[in-house]
Protein backbone atom coordinates (compact mmCIF):
# COMPACT_ATOMS: atom_id res chain seq x y z
CA UNK A 1 0.00 0.00 0.00
CA UNK A 2 1.26 3.36 -0.69
CA UNK A 3 -0.92 5.85 0.91
CA UNK A 4 -0.03 9.79 1.48
CA UNK A 5 -0.22 9.23 5.28
CA UNK A 6 -1.10 6.60 7.58
CA UNK A 7 -2.99 6.98 11.18
CA UNK A 8 -3.14 3.50 13.19
CA UNK A 9 -4.10 3.13 16.78
CA UNK A 10 -2.20 2.66 19.56
CA UNK A 11 -3.58 3.15 22.94
CA UNK A 12 -0.22 2.81 24.71
CA UNK A 13 3.42 1.64 25.55
CA UNK A 14 3.23 -1.74 25.55
CA UNK A 15 5.98 -3.43 23.70
CA UNK A 16 4.43 -5.77 20.93
CA UNK A 17 1.63 -3.66 20.19
CA UNK A 18 3.39 -0.82 19.33
CA UNK A 19 5.36 -2.46 17.51
CA UNK A 20 2.43 -4.23 15.32
CA UNK A 21 0.86 -0.65 15.03
CA UNK A 22 3.92 0.69 13.80
CA UNK A 23 4.66 -2.18 11.48
CA UNK A 24 0.55 -1.95 10.43
CA UNK A 25 1.54 2.40 10.08
CA UNK A 26 4.63 1.87 7.99
CA UNK A 27 3.23 -0.99 6.01
CA UNK A 28 0.49 1.32 5.14
CA UNK A 29 3.03 4.13 3.53
CA UNK A 30 4.55 2.09 1.37
CA UNK A 31 6.86 0.14 4.01
CA UNK A 32 10.07 -0.50 4.36
CA UNK A 33 11.79 -1.99 1.01
CA UNK A 34 13.97 1.49 0.66
CA UNK A 35 15.99 -0.26 3.49
CA UNK A 36 19.13 -2.78 2.65
CA UNK A 37 21.01 -5.28 4.10
CA UNK A 38 23.50 -3.03 5.61
CA UNK A 39 22.68 -0.28 5.57
CA UNK A 40 23.11 2.42 8.33
CA UNK A 41 19.89 3.96 9.03
CA UNK A 42 19.99 7.13 11.65
CA UNK A 43 17.12 7.56 13.46
CA UNK A 44 16.59 11.37 14.04
CA UNK A 45 14.75 10.97 18.24
CA UNK A 46 13.02 13.76 19.40
CA UNK A 47 15.19 14.25 22.36
CA UNK A 48 14.65 17.74 23.34
CA UNK A 49 15.65 17.80 26.80
CA UNK A 50 16.62 15.62 29.91
CA UNK A 51 12.82 14.53 30.19
CA UNK A 52 11.92 11.24 31.25
CA UNK A 53 9.91 9.73 29.04
CA UNK A 54 6.59 10.22 31.15
CA UNK A 55 6.81 13.68 30.54
CA UNK A 56 5.87 13.35 26.37
CA UNK A 57 8.65 15.70 25.48
CA UNK A 58 11.11 12.87 23.92
CA UNK A 59 9.98 10.66 21.25
CA UNK A 60 8.75 7.14 23.64
CA UNK A 61 11.71 5.10 23.85
CA UNK A 62 9.61 1.78 23.28
CA UNK A 63 8.77 3.85 20.03
CA UNK A 64 12.10 3.89 19.21
CA UNK A 65 12.62 0.37 20.55
CA UNK A 66 9.72 -0.92 17.96
CA UNK A 67 11.22 1.27 15.22
CA UNK A 68 14.93 -0.30 15.83
CA UNK A 69 13.29 -3.51 15.51
CA UNK A 70 12.09 -3.09 12.02
CA UNK A 71 15.15 -1.76 11.03
CA UNK A 72 17.29 -4.42 11.90
CA UNK A 73 15.02 -7.31 10.45
CA UNK A 74 15.58 -5.91 7.31
CA UNK A 75 19.14 -5.87 7.69
CA UNK A 76 20.12 -2.46 8.59
CA UNK A 77 22.58 -0.91 11.37
CA UNK A 78 20.65 1.51 13.36
CA UNK A 79 21.80 4.48 15.41
CA UNK A 80 19.64 6.90 17.30
CA UNK A 81 20.22 10.91 17.84
CA UNK A 82 19.70 14.03 18.10
CA UNK A 83 21.19 17.32 19.35
CA UNK A 84 19.48 18.13 22.33
CA UNK A 85 18.81 22.21 23.37
CA UNK A 86 22.02 23.07 25.35
CA UNK A 87 24.99 21.52 24.94
CA UNK A 88 26.38 19.08 22.60
CA UNK A 89 29.07 17.27 24.55
CA UNK A 90 29.26 13.61 25.19
CA UNK A 91 28.21 14.36 28.72
CA UNK A 92 25.23 16.38 28.09
CA UNK A 93 23.78 14.66 25.37
CA UNK A 94 24.54 11.28 27.72
CA UNK A 95 22.44 12.75 29.91
CA UNK A 96 19.79 13.02 28.23
CA UNK A 97 20.19 9.87 26.05
CA UNK A 98 19.68 8.25 30.14
CA UNK A 99 16.96 10.43 31.18
CA UNK A 100 14.86 9.99 27.85
CA UNK A 101 15.24 5.61 28.68
CA UNK A 102 17.25 5.29 25.79
CA UNK A 103 19.09 2.33 27.34
CA UNK A 104 16.18 0.38 25.94
CA UNK A 105 17.36 0.91 22.91
CA UNK A 106 20.54 -0.29 22.70
CA UNK A 107 19.22 -3.05 24.34
CA UNK A 108 16.97 -3.58 21.39
CA UNK A 109 20.41 -3.42 19.45
CA UNK A 110 20.61 0.56 17.96
CA UNK A 111 23.55 2.67 18.98
CA UNK A 112 23.50 5.52 20.44
CA UNK A 113 24.80 8.67 18.57
CA UNK A 114 28.39 9.42 19.92
CA UNK A 115 29.54 11.10 17.03
CA UNK A 116 29.52 14.82 18.05
CA UNK A 117 31.41 16.48 15.39
CA UNK A 118 29.61 19.35 13.33
CA UNK A 119 29.69 20.08 9.35
CA UNK A 120 29.07 23.06 7.03
CA UNK A 121 26.68 22.72 4.69
CA UNK A 122 25.96 24.56 1.20
CA UNK A 123 22.83 24.39 -0.25
CA UNK A 124 21.92 26.61 -3.27
CA UNK A 125 18.60 25.32 -4.00
CA UNK A 126 17.42 26.49 -0.29
CA UNK A 127 15.00 29.42 0.35
CA UNK A 128 16.75 30.25 3.65
CA UNK A 129 19.08 27.90 5.07
CA UNK A 130 21.76 28.30 1.90
CA UNK A 131 24.72 27.64 4.33
CA UNK A 132 23.97 26.02 7.82
CA UNK A 133 26.04 24.14 10.39
CA UNK A 134 24.97 20.65 11.31
CA UNK A 135 25.31 17.60 13.47
CA UNK A 136 27.61 15.23 11.52
CA UNK A 137 26.57 12.01 12.44
CA UNK A 138 23.91 12.71 10.19
CA UNK A 139 26.06 12.36 7.07
CA UNK A 140 27.06 8.86 8.50
CA UNK A 141 23.52 7.56 7.96
CA UNK A 142 22.65 6.36 4.34
CA UNK A 143 19.49 6.74 5.42
CA UNK A 144 17.40 9.31 7.91
CA UNK A 145 14.02 8.05 9.60
CA UNK A 146 12.50 11.17 11.32
CA UNK A 147 11.11 9.63 14.47
CA UNK A 148 9.28 12.88 16.42
CA UNK A 149 6.73 13.47 18.77
CA UNK A 150 3.47 15.43 18.36
CA UNK A 151 3.56 18.19 20.94
CA UNK A 152 2.60 22.00 21.08
CA UNK A 153 5.43 24.13 20.10
CA UNK A 154 5.28 28.04 21.66
CA UNK A 155 7.09 29.25 18.43
CA UNK A 156 6.04 27.24 16.19
CA UNK A 157 2.05 26.19 17.01
CA UNK A 158 3.05 22.32 16.28
CA UNK A 159 6.53 20.27 16.67
CA UNK A 160 5.99 17.12 14.65
CA UNK A 161 7.56 15.58 11.40
CA UNK A 162 8.93 18.88 10.00
CA UNK A 163 10.39 20.75 13.27
CA UNK A 164 12.12 17.42 14.33
CA UNK A 165 14.93 17.92 11.39
CA UNK A 166 15.62 21.38 13.70
CA UNK A 167 17.29 18.88 15.88
CA UNK A 168 19.97 18.39 13.17
CA UNK A 169 21.58 22.18 14.31
CA UNK A 170 23.60 21.80 16.94
CA UNK A 171 22.32 22.44 20.04
CA UNK A 172 24.63 25.09 21.15
CA UNK A 173 23.84 26.72 17.64
CA UNK A 174 20.68 26.89 17.87
CA UNK A 175 20.10 30.42 19.56
CA UNK A 176 22.51 31.80 16.51
CA UNK A 177 19.17 30.99 14.20
CA UNK A 178 16.61 31.93 15.82
CA UNK A 179 18.54 35.48 15.64
CA UNK A 180 19.37 34.60 11.85
CA UNK A 181 15.57 33.99 11.04
CA UNK A 182 13.85 36.35 13.66
CA UNK A 183 10.83 36.35 11.47
CA UNK A 184 8.45 33.34 11.76
CA UNK A 185 7.91 32.87 8.20
CA UNK A 186 11.67 32.93 7.40
CA UNK A 187 12.34 30.85 10.46
CA UNK A 188 9.69 28.00 9.07
CA UNK A 189 11.63 28.05 5.31
CA UNK A 190 14.65 27.34 7.06
CA UNK A 191 13.44 24.55 9.01
CA UNK A 192 11.46 22.92 5.55
CA UNK A 193 15.07 23.90 3.72
CA UNK A 194 16.52 21.18 6.31
CA UNK A 195 14.09 19.00 5.90
CA UNK A 196 14.82 18.95 1.89
CA UNK A 197 18.43 18.71 2.49
CA UNK A 198 18.10 15.53 4.98
CA UNK A 199 15.28 14.34 2.88
CA UNK A 200 14.13 11.71 5.77
CA UNK A 201 13.44 8.23 3.82
CA UNK A 202 10.05 8.14 6.60
CA UNK A 203 8.77 9.95 8.95
CA UNK A 204 6.79 8.43 11.90
CA UNK A 205 5.23 10.49 14.27
CA UNK A 206 4.82 9.01 18.75
CA UNK A 207 1.25 10.34 18.63
CA UNK A 208 0.26 7.29 21.69
CA UNK A 209 0.33 10.43 24.35
CA UNK A 210 1.24 13.71 22.92
CA UNK A 211 2.13 16.93 24.67
CA UNK A 212 -0.44 19.76 25.02
CA UNK A 213 -0.42 23.12 26.54
CA UNK A 214 3.10 25.17 27.63
CA UNK A 215 4.87 22.94 24.84
CA UNK A 216 7.32 21.37 23.62
CA UNK A 217 8.88 20.93 27.12
CA UNK A 218 6.85 22.20 29.94
CA UNK A 219 3.32 20.99 28.46
CA UNK A 220 1.14 18.81 30.05
CA UNK A 221 0.78 14.83 28.99
CA UNK A 222 -2.52 14.36 26.49
CA UNK A 223 -2.95 10.71 25.12
CA UNK A 224 -4.11 10.90 21.25
CA UNK A 225 -4.03 6.94 21.06
CA UNK A 226 -2.56 6.81 17.16
CA UNK A 227 1.03 6.38 15.17
CA UNK A 228 1.34 8.96 11.93
CA UNK A 229 3.63 7.44 9.10
CA UNK A 230 4.50 8.76 5.91
CA UNK A 231 6.97 9.00 3.44
CA UNK A 232 6.59 12.90 3.63
CA UNK A 233 7.12 14.74 6.73
CA UNK A 234 4.76 17.35 5.70
CA UNK A 235 1.57 15.74 4.55
CA UNK A 236 2.19 13.55 8.25
CA UNK A 237 2.28 17.20 9.79
CA UNK A 238 -1.06 17.93 8.00
CA UNK A 239 -2.98 15.06 9.19
CA UNK A 240 -0.96 15.83 12.35
CA UNK A 241 -2.20 19.61 12.81
CA UNK A 242 -5.94 18.09 12.23
CA UNK A 243 -5.87 16.45 15.06
CA UNK A 244 -5.25 18.82 17.50
CA UNK A 245 -7.10 21.34 15.77
CA UNK A 246 -4.73 23.79 14.52
CA UNK A 247 -5.20 25.01 10.55
CA UNK A 248 -2.07 25.24 8.50
CA UNK A 249 -2.32 28.92 8.71
CA UNK A 250 -1.27 28.27 12.38
CA UNK A 251 1.37 26.05 11.71
CA UNK A 252 4.49 28.26 9.57
CA UNK A 253 6.51 24.87 8.52
CA UNK A 254 2.60 23.37 7.02
CA UNK A 255 2.10 27.39 5.43
CA UNK A 256 5.67 27.12 3.90
CA UNK A 257 5.71 23.56 3.04
CA UNK A 258 2.24 24.23 1.16
CA UNK A 259 3.38 27.08 -0.82
CA UNK A 260 6.38 25.27 -2.19
CA UNK A 261 3.99 22.40 -3.29
CA UNK A 262 5.22 19.90 -1.07
CA UNK A 263 1.94 19.03 0.36
CA UNK A 264 -1.81 19.49 -0.59
CA UNK A 265 -3.54 22.35 1.74
CA UNK A 266 -5.81 19.83 2.73
CA UNK A 267 -6.13 16.42 4.72
CA UNK A 268 -8.93 15.40 2.20
CA UNK A 269 -6.71 15.64 -0.68
CA UNK A 270 -4.13 13.09 0.74
CA UNK A 271 -4.94 9.47 0.29
CA UNK A 272 -5.26 8.33 4.11
CA UNK A 273 -4.89 5.23 5.70
CA UNK A 274 -6.77 5.15 8.87
CA UNK A 275 -9.53 7.95 9.78
CA UNK A 276 -7.64 10.79 11.44
CA UNK A 277 -10.92 12.12 12.61
CA UNK A 278 -11.35 8.99 14.94
CA UNK A 279 -8.55 10.42 16.81
CA UNK A 280 -8.82 14.60 16.48
CA UNK A 281 -8.91 15.52 19.94
CA UNK A 282 -10.86 19.46 19.71
CA UNK A 283 -10.01 20.47 23.56
CA UNK A 284 -6.37 19.74 22.95
CA UNK A 285 -4.82 22.83 24.54
CA UNK A 286 -2.27 24.49 21.90
CA UNK A 287 -0.01 27.40 22.35
CA UNK A 288 -0.84 29.11 18.49
CA UNK A 289 1.83 31.27 17.23
CA UNK A 290 1.16 35.10 17.09
CA UNK A 291 -1.58 35.55 14.27
CA UNK A 292 0.20 38.60 13.05
CA UNK A 293 1.19 36.52 10.49
CA UNK A 294 -1.98 36.35 9.23
CA UNK A 295 -2.17 40.33 8.58
CA UNK A 296 1.12 40.39 6.54
CA UNK A 297 -0.79 41.59 3.65
CA UNK A 298 -1.54 44.72 5.42
CA UNK A 299 1.67 46.02 5.30
CA UNK A 300 1.69 47.08 1.31
CA UNK A 301 1.06 50.31 1.83
CA UNK A 302 1.63 53.37 5.01
CA UNK A 303 -1.90 52.86 6.50
CA UNK A 304 -1.22 49.18 5.96
CA UNK A 305 1.59 49.34 7.68
CA UNK A 306 0.64 51.43 10.72
CA UNK A 307 -2.87 49.32 10.95
CA UNK A 308 -0.42 46.37 10.31
CA UNK A 309 1.58 47.67 13.07
CA UNK A 310 -1.22 47.90 15.53
CA UNK A 311 -3.06 44.84 14.95
CA UNK A 312 0.79 43.06 15.40
CA UNK A 313 0.50 44.23 19.07
CA UNK A 314 -2.61 43.58 19.71
CA UNK A 315 -2.36 40.38 18.27
CA UNK A 316 1.44 39.05 19.37
CA UNK A 317 2.17 36.30 21.56
CA UNK A 318 5.11 36.91 24.21
CA UNK A 319 6.99 34.90 26.83
CA UNK A 320 5.66 35.78 30.38
CA UNK A 321 7.29 34.02 33.77
CA UNK A 322 5.43 32.60 36.35
CA UNK A 323 7.47 34.18 39.04
CA UNK A 324 6.42 31.31 41.93
CA UNK A 325 7.86 28.63 39.43
CA UNK A 326 11.33 30.80 38.68
CA UNK A 327 14.48 29.24 40.82
CA UNK A 328 16.89 32.12 39.53
CA UNK A 329 19.06 29.34 37.18
CA UNK A 330 19.35 31.69 34.61
CA UNK A 331 19.16 29.02 31.83
CA UNK A 332 16.85 31.39 29.88
CA UNK A 333 19.00 34.02 30.03
CA UNK A 334 21.80 31.58 27.95
CA UNK A 335 20.15 30.50 25.57
CA UNK A 336 18.37 33.53 24.66
CA UNK A 337 19.72 34.84 21.26
CA UNK A 338 18.55 38.36 21.80
CA UNK A 339 20.08 38.39 24.97
CA UNK A 340 17.22 39.84 26.64
CA UNK A 341 16.74 38.45 30.05
CA UNK A 342 18.72 39.10 32.98
CA UNK A 343 18.47 37.77 36.74
CA UNK A 344 17.06 40.54 38.99
CA UNK A 345 16.31 39.47 42.70
CA UNK A 346 16.66 35.69 41.61
CA UNK A 347 14.11 35.79 39.06
CA UNK A 348 14.27 36.11 35.36
CA UNK A 349 13.37 39.42 34.32
CA UNK A 350 12.80 40.18 30.20
CA UNK A 351 13.93 43.63 28.21
CA UNK A 352 10.51 43.68 25.66
CA UNK A 353 12.43 46.15 23.92
CA UNK A 354 14.82 43.20 22.92
CA UNK A 355 12.74 40.28 22.61
CA UNK A 356 12.44 38.67 19.05
CA UNK A 357 10.03 36.52 20.52
CA UNK A 358 11.60 33.24 19.63
CA UNK A 359 10.33 31.30 22.73
CA UNK A 360 13.40 29.70 23.23
CA UNK A 361 13.42 30.58 27.51
CA UNK A 362 9.72 29.13 27.41
CA UNK A 363 11.38 26.26 25.33
CA UNK A 364 13.90 25.35 27.59
CA UNK A 365 13.15 26.48 31.40
CA UNK A 366 13.41 23.73 33.37
CA UNK A 367 10.51 24.07 35.79
CA UNK A 368 7.97 25.42 33.20
CA UNK A 369 8.32 29.00 34.24
CA UNK A 370 8.03 30.55 31.22
CA UNK A 371 4.40 30.64 29.92
CA UNK A 372 3.35 31.79 26.36
CA UNK A 373 0.80 34.45 26.60
CA UNK A 374 -1.45 35.23 24.16
CA UNK A 375 -3.76 38.36 23.96
CA UNK A 376 -7.69 38.25 24.86
CA UNK A 377 -7.97 39.06 20.65
CA UNK A 378 -5.10 36.34 19.80
CA UNK A 379 -7.33 33.91 22.04
CA UNK A 380 -10.31 34.80 20.14
CA UNK A 381 -9.42 34.06 16.61
CA UNK A 382 -7.53 30.89 17.99
CA UNK A 383 -10.83 29.52 18.91
CA UNK A 384 -12.50 30.92 15.40
CA UNK A 385 -9.49 29.79 13.39
CA UNK A 386 -9.47 26.15 14.75
CA UNK A 387 -11.20 23.86 12.34
CA UNK A 388 -14.16 21.90 13.45
CA UNK A 389 -13.79 18.50 14.32
CA UNK A 390 -13.11 16.94 10.63
CA UNK A 391 -11.01 15.31 8.53
CA UNK A 392 -11.19 17.56 5.51
S1 LIG B 1 12.61 31.27 34.00
FE1 LIG B 1 13.23 29.14 34.17
S2 LIG B 1 15.22 29.04 33.15
FE2 LIG B 1 14.82 31.19 33.59
S3 LIG B 1 15.78 31.59 35.55
FE3 LIG B 1 13.64 31.06 35.96
S4 LIG B 1 13.66 28.85 36.34
FE4 LIG B 1 15.61 29.35 35.35
S1 LIG C 1 13.29 36.51 26.03
FE1 LIG C 1 12.72 34.44 25.37
S2 LIG C 1 11.42 34.78 23.60
FE2 LIG C 1 12.51 36.69 23.96
S3 LIG C 1 14.31 36.54 22.65
FE3 LIG C 1 14.90 35.77 24.67
S4 LIG C 1 14.59 33.55 24.53
FE4 LIG C 1 13.50 34.48 22.81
Amino acid sequence: MNNDVAVVRCGGYEYEIVRARLAEAIGAVGGLDFVRPGCRVGIKANLVAAIPPEGAATTHPIFLSALTDLLRERGAEVVIGDSPGGLYTPSFVDHVYRAAGLSLCEEHGAALNRDFSELSAVYEEARSAKTFTYTGWLASCDLIVNACKLKSHGMMGMSAAAKNLFGAIPGTMKPEYHFRYPDYDRFADMIVDLDEYFKPALSVCDAIVAMEGNGPTAGTPRPLGCILASPSPHKLDLVAASLIGLSPEQVPTLKAAILRGLTPAAVGELSLYGDPSAFADPDFETVAVRHSLLFRGASDNVIGSIFGGIVQKALDSRPVLQKRLCVGCNKCGKICPAKAISIVKGKAVIARDKCIRCFCCQEFCPKGAMRVHRTWIAKILTRSAKKPKSNT
